[in-house]
């Protein structure tokens, strides 16, 4: 029987208790959502708020220059580099995960000719699904195909007319974690080239893209990372695909030379030819300072405590019982969870409502599922505590059941 006294012990002794007062979080709110908008740092509110009024204020234009704001896609690529185990060179940051998706795709068929395949699962984030689809629509059906199949048949259905692999780490709703490692070698037997979205991955758990011989990544930058709403996301390429790729957007910035004007796109090397358009400095900056807070942890101290509140979540709903009401979509095995806990109920969006009434953040994603997302940095064992006891008086009370809490908003 875990007690108030025991998660009051687990918060005394956490090595990251004092990460929390790093954020400008309410005082009352238990915010278990950080995998859908990370908490605002105070270093990312200091940085935007002197961007704003120093540099656009102060220094304008010249601010591209003075304040390094050219080079940020790259330096802010390398500050997320050292959190997923990817040298230097590889990672930049622009645009969202889907503009990079259509980037890579293009751009990887581009260097499988005479396969079409492009394989995913039928689970995986929807928008990966649906550029996927754009491209299939783009291209003739003799040069792209989009397949489907289930997350447990992945391995299987890898063969030699596959181009390219398209797959989540780890699953946007169930949380469960891929092998990279393993799929990475499978796909490469056959001579595929894997894609990795790791949404739900970077900035909650140790990464290790080169050493698993990962061709291509995409990943968020306002989840785990923290950058804040709308920050721009990173794409990954190996060092080896870096000289013969070439993706479609060429726009002026991934140019060799954007200043010249010339009339015609030569790529610039490397990784900076997958940038596009002006990028979004705010933003860029919120992203640099919330990736500084990282600096002083690392990602193996940041699993651990992070396994402990999952498991602790899952440890509390079965004291109250509440796995007789709810189906666990969780795995128990810590290797293959992520940092949340996703739960199910036909009446899961209502609960959802009644919970964000009461100061417990989590969120619903259709059908019937109701995720809590676990950020050790500014998560404590006590919100933990607080988010079932509120669950299990609500679903005792049947509060759900209310009709006011029926309506669904534009953002579930
Ligand atoms: C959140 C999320 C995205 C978001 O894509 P954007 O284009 O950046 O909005 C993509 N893939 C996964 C797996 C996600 O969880």
């Amino acid at each position: 029987m875990i007690d108030i006294s025991d998660i009051k012990a687990l918060d005394a002794a956490d090595p990251l208790r004092n990460f929390r007062q790093e954020f400008e979080l309410p005082d009352d709110l238990v915010y278990l959502d950080g995998n859908s908008l990370g908490a605002l740092s105070r270093l990312a509110q200091q940085r935007v708020a002197d961007a704003i009024a120093n540099q656009w204020g102060q220094d304008l234009v010249k601010s591209w220059n003075m304040h390094h704001w050219i080079d940020l896609p790259q330096s802010v690529g390398e500050k997320i580099a050292a959190l997923i185990g990817a040298g230097i060179g590889q990672v930049t940051c622009c645009d969202s995960i889907s503009v990079n998706l259509f980037k890579l795709i293009t751009a990887g068929l581009g260097l499988q000719s005479g396969r079409r395949v492009i394989l995913s699962t039928s689970d995986n984030f929807p928008t990966d699904i649906y550029i996927a689809q754009g491209i299939e629509k783009l291209l003739s059906s003799d040069r792209c195909e989009l397949k489907l199949v289930e997350e447990s048949e992945i391995i299987n259905q890898i063969d030699s007319s596959v181009a390219l692999l398209l797959v989540s780490h780890v699953n946007f709703r169930t949380g469960e974690i891929l092998d990279m490692r393993k799929i990475t070698a499978s796909a490469h037997k056959q001579g595929v080239l894997v894609i990795w979205d790791l949404a739900h991955s970077a900035g909650a758990l140790p990464l290790e893209l080169d050493s698993c011989q990962v061709d291509f990544a995409v990943g968020c930058g306002y989840k785990y990372l923290n950058g804040g709403p709308g920050a721009p996301a990173f794409l990954y390429v190996a060092n080896r695909h870096q000289e013969q790729i070439r993706q479609p957007i060429s726009g002026w910035m991934g140019h060799s030379d954007p200043f010249a004007f010339s009339t015609r796109y030569t790529a610039a090397p490397g990784i900076h030819q997958f940038l596009s358009g002006t990028p979004s400095i705010l933003s860029l900056v919120s992203l640099d300072a919330a990736l500084d807070v990282f600096a002083n942890t690392s990602m193996a101290q940041l699993r651990k405590k992070s396994l402990q509140l999952s498991g602790l979540y899952m440890d509390l709903l079965r004291q109250y019982s509440l796995l007789d009401e709810f189906t666990l979509l969780a795995s128990e095995e810590d290797d293959r969870r992520g940092s949340q806990v996703a739960i199910t109920h036909p009446q899961a969006y209502a609960i959802c409502q009644v919970l964000i009434d009461r100061a417990v953040v989590m969120d619903f994603r259709e059908p019937d599922t109701l995720r809590a997302g676990f950020a050790p940095m500014y998560n404590s064992y006590n919100d933990i505590w607080r988010a079932v006891n509120e669950l299990q008086i609500i679903m005792k009370n049947e509060e759900h059941l209310d009709p006011r809490w029926q309506a669904r908003n534009k953002v579930t």
